[in-house]
């Protein structure tokens, strides 16, 4: 007898959303796209599955002589537009939801902005603060060798998300180098300059947040100079953006991390709260700002929210609370679904992950662009061209959200979404 008897397809079982984390919350958001796809409807299952997903086993000596195991993901969402691009995470609570979650909304990303790739994602289950640099080295080859049969320059080019940096990109880039018998510069983006990095990408994905916040408070009468910002997450995306609002002439009135949240209501000193996250990895201990619990950081009276940490933050107990006109996703996946609805209806603007961090993708298409012509931009060239991209793409969004009176998010899956759904069209199914 066949299974299953009734010839229906067999549904993957990552295709339930109950208790799936991250993975859900694309999923529901993949669903609220359908029924403005028009005819490439047909094809929209293609979004809900990976096209493929590989767990690796990441063995390696401790410096105490001890193996270690870590978990390590790549996830390759889909392919149709091009090459798989998307981050590496180092955290201890990655998961293989996260990474496929991750990978599916890089797919809507890149359409979105029209970067000629697909999706991808991977990640390794491990607490990069308990290595030491040799170990941290160690992870980073051997999870590099596992997932070579996937990565390469016209395949899947990884790039720093969480955790990892220009360091951990220059040892990937090696790996697969040395294993593959040439240098090729162009299998991972987000590398040092010395070794065919781009300019500028550091700071991408920060300018691009500010670009994209300032296009929506031009749409809604404001203008940045005097504006109240509350950021979660002082890394490379949150760092970047608090110095540009600031630079700006906004005040940064709260800020969060890992350890502790801030507030002063006339605004925080960001070049020095930078240098001191700098020197002691945390905002904990910055002296001229006052301590606030977590749960009053979201509701800071200020004008524009940055979630730039992790996924969930913004959930339906505390998006009742926020205060802010508008928020910018620069982290992926900062808002669960109940949490925007509560946001729709409240008339705050959110401004979605897929558009609002874009920035660093971005500038690794134009990294990888140079790797393979070997002639590099200045500075200047590339910051035009990205703010170019971001404001083009935000007001393309914008214009599809109120023709079809959607949220943002809905709008940037409809035009990422359709760009992806016709490239599978076109393609057709093989065999
Ligand atoms: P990062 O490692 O440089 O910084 C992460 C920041 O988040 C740190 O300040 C950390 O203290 C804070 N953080 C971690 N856990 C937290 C918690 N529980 N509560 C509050 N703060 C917490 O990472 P990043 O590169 O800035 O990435 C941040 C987000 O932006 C991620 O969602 C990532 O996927 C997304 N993103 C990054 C890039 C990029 O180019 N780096 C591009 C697009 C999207």
């Amino acid at each position: 007898m066949s299974f299953p008897p009734s010839g229906a397809p067999l549904l993957p079982s990552y295709l339930h959303v109950d208790g799936l984390g991250p993975w859900a919350t694309y999923l529901q958001q993949v669903e609220r796209v359908v029924p403005h796809l028009g005819h490439l409807a047909r094809w929209s299952e293609t979004l809900s599955r990976p096209k493929r997903a590989l767990i690796v086993d990441v063995p390696i000596e401790l410096d105490n002589g001890c193996v270690a195991h870590f978990e390590g993901y790549r996830v390759q969402h889909n392919l149709s537009r091009g090459p798989g691009k998307g981050g590496i995470r180092f955290h201890q609570d990655v998961t293989l939801s996260e990474v496929m979650a991750l990978s599916g909304w890089m797919s809507i990303k890149n359409a979105a902005v029209n970067v000629p790739y697909g999706g991808a994602k991977g990640g390794v289950r491990v607490d990069p603060s308990t290595l030491s640099r040799g170990e941290l080295e160690r992870v980073t080859r051997r999870y590099t060798s596992e997932i070579n049969l996937l990565i390469g320059p016209s395949k899947d080019i990884p790039a720093p998300d969480v955790n990892t940096n220009e360091q951990i990109m220059a040892w990937m880039m090696d790996t697969y180098s040395v294993n593959s018998g040439a240098t090729a510069t162009g299998v991972v983006t987000g590398k040092p300059i010395a070794l065919g990095g781009s300019l500028g990408r550091r700071e991408a994905t920060g300018r691009g947040v500010f670009t994209v916040a300032s296009e929506a408070m031009h749409e809604l009468g404001l203008a940045v100079p005097g504006q109240r910002v509350a950021i979660q997450g002082l890394g490379n995306v949150g760092g970047v953006s608090a110095r540009l609002f600031h630079d700006a002439g906004a005040k940064v009135v709260a800020v969060q991390d890992h350890c502790v949240s801030l507030y002063k209501g006339d605004g925080i000193d960001i070049p020095r709260l930078l240098e001191h996250v700098a020197e002691h990895g945390s905002a904990q201990g910055f002296a001229d700002a006052e301590v606030i619990d977590a749960a009053q950081f979201w509701q800071a009276d200020c004008e524009i929210l940055i979630p730039a940490a992790l996924e969930g933050q913004l959930n339906k107990d505390n998006a009742r609370q926020i205060r802010a006109k508008i928020v910018i996703e620069g982290a992926n996946g900062p808002t669960t679904p109940e949490a925007d609805d509560i946001l729709f209806d409240r008339n705050i603007l959110v401004v979605p992950d897929v558009l609002a961090n874009a920035g660093g993708v971005t500038v690794s298409y134009f990294e990888w662009v140079q790797d393979f012509s070997s002639f590099f931009w200045t500075e200047e060239e590339i910051n035009h061209r990205l703010v170019k991209i971001m404001r083009e793409a935000f007001h393309s969004i914008w214009q599809v959200a109120q023709e079809k009176s959607i949220s943002l998010r809905t709008a940037a899956f409809v035009v990422g979404c359709s760009r992806i759904l016709q490239a599978r069209e076109l393609r057709g199914l093989y065999p």
